[in-house]
């Protein structure tokens, strides 16, 4: 038979590239006993990738949220490859969003596994629900001096009220100091902080694979938004100076893109085979978003609420904590370069053009 009336050949033939190097990826890591399980969230993003590490101890990095549905599809994943919750050995936390981490009390419970995660994440998952608290009300103080209306930020109260339950305090047995080796017997993982999309966003590195685990650090199909959130270690009532979250994401991608590394395993979508192009990509449209911003705030003085109304319409009332995280960030940038200067009027911040 020739290759043409190969039918095999013929599927990998009319087979989207894309879709070739996605399945190639997963192929390459699945080689160093890595599985990725794409476990169902409630959230726009889709679905999460946790990803099973078959090596003593048996390991899963993230968990999924914290719903029926995300259990059962993960007991099928964990099936399809031959084990079960109770072989879990170890937990892998990568950050503080819930999607992530949401069902891993109940994996640790029923299994019995050591959960580890970042050292200064661990305060944050022991009392999950308080810190919701705290960064609800964070939240609400920002978005008020960001120029969002009171109505707005209540009726987003209710929102983040709503989604709470999908994460779960769990106990951190095993915290990582940042720069550490998570030794497993068939490899090492170099546990290395790179915040910004969260404070808390950790990656494992396989040095000897050339292998990243990088949960939200690095996505390929959407950019990785850096959320306005507390530090970790911020005091009860924090709220200024406010974090720089794109400012601390962009320095934790150079280091990232300074990494040989031949594959990256994100926390969403396909795996990542040229993370350096990736990253690039990325600051230009960075640079390009803030341009837009400096030549809207040029205009006039404008609240970070308006600006956002400008750049995404009714998006910016719908998701008002989203796209206001989106323009402190880039502002930020224009801030740091002197390009805008922030002024303050009854409690109220506008920009204007320096
Ligand atoms: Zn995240």
């Amino acid at each position: 038979m020739s290759d043409a009336e190969d039918p095999r050949k013929q599927a990998a033939d009319t087979e989207d590239p894309q879709a070739r190097a996605e399945r190639e990826a997963l192929a390459l890591a699945a080689d160093a006993g890595i599985h990725r399980l794409a476990i169902p969230t409630p959230f726009m993003v889709g679905r999460v990738n946790a990803y099973l590490i078959e090596d003593s101890p048996l390991t899963l990095v993230d968990s999924g949220p914290n719903s029926a549905k995300a259990l059962d599809e993960l007991e099928q994943a964990l099936a399809g490859h031959g084990h079960a919750v109770e072989d879990i050995e170890l937990l892998v936390i990568t950050h503080q969003h819930m999607d992530h981490f949401g069902l891993a009390s109940i994996l640790a419970r029923r299994s019995g596994a050591e959960v580890a995660a970042l050292d200064r994440l661990a305060p944050f998952l022991a009392s999950y629900g308080h810190q919701t608290d705290l960064e609800d009300r964070f939240a609400e103080r920002l978005m008020l001096r960001h120029g969002i209306p009171p109505e707005i930020v209540t009726a987003l109260r209710a929102v983040s009220a709503g989604f709470r339950a999908w994460g779960s305090a769990v106990e951190v047995t095993r915290p990582l100091a940042d720069g550490s080796a998570l030794e497993l017997r068939d490899r090492t993982l170099r546990v290395l902080h790179r915040p910004g999309h969260s404070p808390s966003d950790t990656v494992f590195v396989d040095e000897s694979r050339a292998m990243m685990l990088a949960a939200d650090h690095l996505i390929a199909h959407i950019s990785s938004n850096p959320l306005l959130a507390r530090p970790l270690d911020a005091d009860e009532e924090y709220s200024e100076p406010r974090p720089q979250a794109l400012i601390t994401y962009m320095e934790s991608l150079e280091k990232t893109r300074a990494m040989e590394l031949s594959l990256v395993l994100p926390g969403h979508g396909r795996p990542i085979t040229d993370h350096a192009a990736l990253v690039d990509e990325r600051f230009r449209m960075h640079a390009r978003r803030a341009e837009k911003m400096l030549r809207l705030i040029a205009s006039g003085p404008r609240t970070a609420h308006e600006i956002a109304q400008e750049m995404w319409g009714n998006v910016a009332v719908t998701q008002a904590y989203l796209t206001l995280s989106e323009v402190l960030g880039h502002v930020d940038l224009l801030l740091r370069d002197g390009a805008v200067v922030e002024e303050e009027r009854e409690g109220v911040v506008r920009f204007r053009a320096a």
